[in-house]
């Protein structure tokens, strides 16, 4: 079986590739870079062939633009695709606040046209990366998937719409199968430290930030706030280790081969960690080099987000197995192995 991942040379697309092809699969990429580079794919082979000898027949990329129709036509006529993992997106909520036509032309469009061409080769199994974002602040946790949505910011938004248009899609050709996934916050990286998670410029988000103060490349964290109504006051989340998550897509893609029809699962521990405890968690394994600072409050932050997994139990075999411990040293060592 051969699976399309849009985005699949980024952070949770790259974990998503080496288990698919350990697990037999066949791999197409379609990615413009924007937020990656091409020796991701190389590191990707590379730990795979531990495990299976792979081919240019059994994983490729192509470097282009998911809006682009014309490169769309091209991978569906030249590769027998069976099912599609929409990564590919913007994703940085600041961001989003500053360039929305950007995010909703990117993440809208490249969904549209993703969907359009599909169709028109009669792809129908489709997976696509939503996020906990579009819970907003939930009124009681564990979060559940049937709770009210509702987005503060355009990137929250172009998760929700998309997952209305699927919805749409879904009602007017029952003949798809969709599986929505709603990812709470994925840190670490891969066991190899071949690959893991590296934006451009001084991280957002508080993980790939501590990893940097961690190696010396930053000075001192800043805590966003220690008055949340939360046991240490500091922003409690829903930690998943990457590879974690990316077993998720495997399982949801083998639901998506009993014709599952339009099915949203959370995925997440359904435990929540406040930002002291991922800092204490990894200075453990770095031996207390993350210095960190109080700070006001980030605008838009919430207190306190965790899923309730359970769906995602039931339905699809599937629950996280790594603890903090393991994503703090997966995480660290990727840092320390980009260092050399
Ligand atoms: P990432 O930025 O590492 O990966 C996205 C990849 O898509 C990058 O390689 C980028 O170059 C590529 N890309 C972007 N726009 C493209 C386009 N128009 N055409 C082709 N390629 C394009 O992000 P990630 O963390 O791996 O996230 C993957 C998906 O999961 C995104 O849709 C994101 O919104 C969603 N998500 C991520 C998180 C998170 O915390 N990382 C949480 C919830 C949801
Ligand atoms: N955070 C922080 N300092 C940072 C980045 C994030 O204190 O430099 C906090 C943020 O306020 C939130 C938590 O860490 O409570 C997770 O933030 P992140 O941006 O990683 O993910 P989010 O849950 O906002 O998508």
């Amino acid at each position: 079986m051969s699976i399309l991942l849009t985005g699949g040379l980024g952070y949770i697309g790259s974990h998503t590739a080496v288990e698919l092809l350990s697990a037999g699969y066949d791999v197409v990429v379609v990615d413009n870079l924007s937020n990656s580079d091409l020796s991701v794919k190389d590191r990707i082979a590379q730990i795979v062939s531990s495990t299976r000898k792979i081919g240019e027949d059994n994983f490729k990329v192509y470097v282009g633009d998911v809006r682009d129709e014309n490169l769309l036509n091209k991978v569906f006529s030249q590769n027998k695709i069976d099912a599609v993992v929409h990564f590919a997106g913007l994703k940085a909520v600041g961001e989003s606040t500053k360039k929305p036509i950007e995010y909703y032309d990117n993440n809208l469009i490249s969904t549209l046209k993703l969907l359009e061409v599909m169709r028109k080769f009669n792809v129908k199994n489709f997976v696509f990366s939503s996020s906990a974002t579009v819970y907003g602040q939930a009124k009681s946790m564990p979060i559940y998937e049937d709770f009210p949505v509702g987005a503060t910011n355009p990137y929250g938004r172009t998760k929700l719409f998309i997952e209305e248009i699927l919805k749409d899609l879904y009602a007017a050709d029952n003949s798809f199968n969709i599986a929505i996934l709603r990812y709470f916050n994925p840190i670490g990286a891969h066991d190899s430290g071949l690959i893991g998670e590296d934006p451009n410029g001084i991280p957002n988000n508080l993980f790939p930030y501590i990893s940097r103060v961690a190696t010396g490349k930053l000075d001192c964290l800043s805590i966003f706030g220690n008055d949340y109504n939360t046991p240490d006051g500091t922003g409690v989340r829903d930690y998943i280790h990457v590879v974690d998550l990316a077993k998720g897509h495997l399982c949801a893609i083998k639901k998506l081969e009993q014709n599952c029809g339009l099915q949203i699962y959370n995925l997440g521990t359904g435990k929540g960690y406040s930002v002291l405890d991922i800092v204490n968690a990894y200075n453990k394994v770095c031996g207390g080099k993350v210095k960190y600072k109080f700070a006001p409050r980030r605008p838009g932050d919430i207190d306190i987000c965790y899923a309730s997994p359970e769906k995602a139990e039931k339905e699809l075999g599937w629950h996280a197995e790594r603890d903090l411990e393991n994503m703090c040293k997966t995480g660290y060592n990727f840092e320390c192995k980009k260092q050399k």
